[in-house]
């Protein structure tokens, strides 16, 4: 006969699972890439925000002509090596953990050499927990990964669509090279390197029915950003625009629609117009911030010229927004719970 155990030694049995799962939960969470993290409990005791995390768009020049661009090639103005890195030291002292480079496209400028460098200082110099780079993939050589891998944590590549005929009206047509095949080829590069691998996606009129479930299912990206297309005075639509970008505009419910169709892929990030105008810390190639909240991006003063402090009360930066869209995640590889 079986004899049922005494009930006190039940009741501290289960107490001792308890304590076991809660010290472990939070590290296994915490593991979880693309987990959002909450609101830091400190703020810039001035009350200015902090540049946590900051995108700069160290240049406008890009070999696609994508018809929604919103950073588009207005000058060909690229701060000299020194300068750059001048300014990433001052956002580091600043509070910054983690710099995402942007274009423009980064691999175009010296081959990618340049964003190598800045790529390598801000991980080996700075020890800055999360560097990122933003890139339309198309000119990425095995070559960089051997040189500048080991310092980066994140790749995101643009992809708009699986399909070329649509990445031809859209913008991103590449010839005889198949942008899926590369897509693939990064991925590989990415898992051999050591490189966290994302996907953008910018969701307009050309793409907003597609399926794109099996694909992103099989690349299996840590983060796959969802942008609804938007629109930005001065750039993309408007008098001195480069582009005219109406005709790309989706509706609310359109993209509603798009996210409703992959509500089952769980690395899906969401970014209405109303999250992306405010929430993200931009500086051009000047290194100046951008302030997006009135639709145009209205320039500060140069952080190089007036410091960090000062030039970002001029940013627009919605602090709460970037928390409240995730905008902190588990953003270093070392904390990254990768497959391979
Ligand atoms: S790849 Fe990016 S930077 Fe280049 S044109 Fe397209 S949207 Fe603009």
């Amino acid at each position: 006969m079986m004899l049922s155990p005494p009930r006190h030694l039940l009741g501290l049995l289960l107490r001792a699972l308890a304590a076991l799962w809660s010290s472990l939960a939070p590290l296994w969470l915490w593991g979880a890439p693309g987990r959002r993290l909450p609101a830091p409990e400190k703020r810039s005791p001035s009350g200015t925000p902090v540049p946590l995390s900051v995108n700069y768009h160290f240049t406008r020049q890009c070999n696609y002509k994508c018809g929604f661009c919103f950073h588009t090639a207005k000058t060909s103005f690229v701060l000299p090596l020194q300068e750059a890195k001048r300014g990433l030291s001052l956002l580091k002292q600043a509070g910054m953990e983690k710099i995402n480079f942007s274009g423009g496209e980064p691999f175009l400028h010296e081959r990618g050499e340049f964003v190598g460098k800045l790529v390598q200082f801000c991980k080996e110099d700075l020890q800055l927990p999360s560097v990122s780079i933003v890139s339309n993939g198309s000119m990425i050589k095995e070559r960089w990964f051997r040189c500048y891998g080991k310092y980066l944590d994140i790749l995101a590549v643009s992809c708009d669509s699986f399909c070329e005929e649509v990445n031809v009206l859209i913008g991103r047509g590449q010839g005889r090279k198949s942008h899926v095949e590369n897509l693939q080829k990064l991925k590989k590069w990415c898992q051999d390197y050591g490189v966290a691998f994302k996907i953008n996606s910018v969701i307009n009129r050309f793409n907003m029915e597609e399926d794109m479930n099996e694909h992103i299912k099989a690349l299996n990206p840590v983060r796959w950003k969802v942008f609804q297309c938007l629109l930005i005075e001065g750039e993309n639509t408007g008098e001195e625009a480069l582009r005219e970008a109406e005709r790309f505009v989706i509706s609310d419910e359109d993209f509603e629609r798009f996210l409703h169709r992959h509500k089952d892929v769980s690395c899906l990030v969401p970014e209405s117009n109303q999250k992306m105008r405010d929430s993200y810390l931009i500086l051009d190639e000047y290194m100046r911030f951008l302030n997006c909240a009135n639709g145009r991006k209205e320039p500060s003063r140069s952080i190089l010229d007036v410091g960090v402090e000062d030039a970002i009360k001029f940013s627009g930066f919605d602090e709460n927004m970037f928390f409240k869209r995730g905008g902190k995640y588990v953003w270093s590889k070392a904390d990254m719970a990768l497959e391979w």
